[in-house]
C-alpha cells in the first residue's frame, strides 16, 4: 500500500478535507472548552511552535504583518528610525515596517531573489536601526554577511519568515537565526491557518515578553497598561487548528521539495532560470524566469496549468509609495 502524497497549503480547502477529521476534532474541543481569547491552544501552540523552530519564545498575533511590526517595535525601533529590506517582497513587510513608524529603506536582491548584502552595506546611514532579510519563496537570505554588518553597525537582524516555516540556514532554522523574526500564517503558507494568524520567535526573554504586552494594550495586568499597545492577538480557534497543521508541516515541505527536484530535473537544459539550489529551500514558491514569460504562462493555461506572477511590481513602484 502506498500513501497518498501530502495535500499542500496552496489550496488550503483541500488540505483542510484532507485531514478534516483531526481539525474538527481540535475545533469542537476548543468551542466546548470556552476560553476563546489567548487560551489553552495559543499556549500550547506557542510552546509547539518554539519546539520546531528551536527558539525558546514564541508568541502568537493576529497576522503576519502585526508579527513583524510588533517585532520591530518591540526591538525598540520607531519614528526617526530606518529599517532596511527589501523591495522584491510583499508588500507587507514595507507595511509593517512603516506602521512601526520607522522608515524602510528599500535594497536590491541577489540571483536567488534574497537581499543583496552589497546593497544594504551601502544603505547603511547613522540612522539604521535594523535588517529585515525576507526569506523569499522559501530560500533563506544570506545571513552571514548580515551578522556581520549588524554585529559591526549594533543593528538588529528581523526575519521576515513569512514563507519560510522550516527552512534552514547553516542548519538553523529560520526564525531561530537572528535577534527576533516574524511568522505568518495565512492560508496558503506553508503553515497556514484557516484564517489569520501570526507569530513572532526569539530567544531573548525581554523580547518575548515586550511582544506579548504590545499585542494586548500593554497589559501586564488585565486593565493596566504598562506600555502603548495594541490588540493583536492569536485567536484561540486559529491556533486549534494550527496545532493540527503544525503536525503536517514537516510532510508537506517534503513533499515540496521532491515535487521541486522533479521540476528541477525536467526543466533542467530549458531556457528557464530555476530557483537557487539549496537544501534546506521549503519552496513556498517555485519561481522560474523566462524571457518570454507571458506567452509562457498563456501556453501553460492552454494546457489547464495555473501561474502567477511572484511579484507583479516591487514595492518601490506601486502607487501607495511615490
Ligand atoms: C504573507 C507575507 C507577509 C504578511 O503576512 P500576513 O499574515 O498576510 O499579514 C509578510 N511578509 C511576506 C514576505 C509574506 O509573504
Amino acid at each position: 500500500m502506498t500513501t497518498p502524497p501530502p495535500v499542500l497549503p496552496a489550496d488550503p480547502r483541500a488540505a483542510y478535507l484532507s485531514r478534516k477529521q483531526e481539525i474538527d476534532e481540535a475545533l469542537l474541543q476548543a468551542l466546548a472548552r470556552g476560553t476563546y481569547i489567548l487560551g489553552e491552544d495559543v499556549a500550547g501552540f506557542e510552546r509547539e511552535f518554539a519546539a520546531y523552530v528551536g527558539v525558546r519564545h514564541s508568541v502568537g498575533v493576529a497576522n503576519g504583518t502585526d508579527a513583524l511590526e510588533l517585532a520591530l517595535r518591540a526591538c525598540g525601533i520607531g519614528p526617526g528610525d530606518e529599517v532596511v529590506t527589501v523591495s522584491h517582497t510583499a508588500v507587507a513587510t514595507v507595511a509593517a515596517i512603516e506602521s512601526a513608524g520607522a522608515t524602510p529603506v528599500l535594497v536590491d536582491i541577489t540571483d536567488s531573489f534574497t537581499i543583496d548584502p552589497e546593497g544594504v552595506r551601502s544603505a547603511l546611514t547613522s540612522r539604521t536601526k535594523a535588517i529585515v532579510p525576507v526569506h523569499l519563496y522559501g530560500l533563506p537570505a544570506d545571513l552571514a554577511p548580515l551578522r556581520a554588518l549588524a554585529k559591526e553597525r549594533g543593528l538588529r537582524i528581523v526575519e521576515d519568515c513569512a514563507q519560510s516555516h522550516g527552512a534552514r540556514y547553516q542548519g538553523i532554522r529560520t526564525g531561530a537565526c537572528g535577534d527576533i523574526a516574524a511568522f505568518s500564517f495565512y492560508p496558503t503558507k506553508n503553515l497556514g491557518a484557516l484564517g489569520d494568524g501570526g507569530a513572532v520567535t526569539t530567544d531573548d526573554p525581554a523580547l518575548a515578553e515586550r511582544v506579548r504586552l504590545l499585542r494586548e494594550y500593554g497589559w501586564r495586568q488585565r486593565y493596566i497598561s504598562a506600555i502603548a499597545g495594541t490588540n493583536s492577538r492569536l485567536d484561540e480557534v486559529q491556533a486549534a487548528i494550527l496545532r493540527v497543521q503544525l503536525r503536517h508541516l514537516e510532510a508537506g515541505n517534503a513533499a515540496r521539495r521532491s515535487l521541486a527536484a522533479l521540476y528541477d530535473q525536467e526543466l533542467k537544459g530549458t531556457g528557464f532560470a530555476l530557483p537557487a539550489a539549496a537544501p534546506d529551500h521549503v519552496y513556498h514558491q517555485y519561481v522560474i524566469r523566462h524571457p518570454r514569460r507571458d506567452a509562457l504562462r498563456e501556453a501553460l493555461k492552454a494546457q489547464g496549468i495555473g501561474t502567477l506572477i511572484h511579484y507583479p511590481a516591487p514595492v518601490h513602484l506601486q502607487p501607495a509609495w511615490p
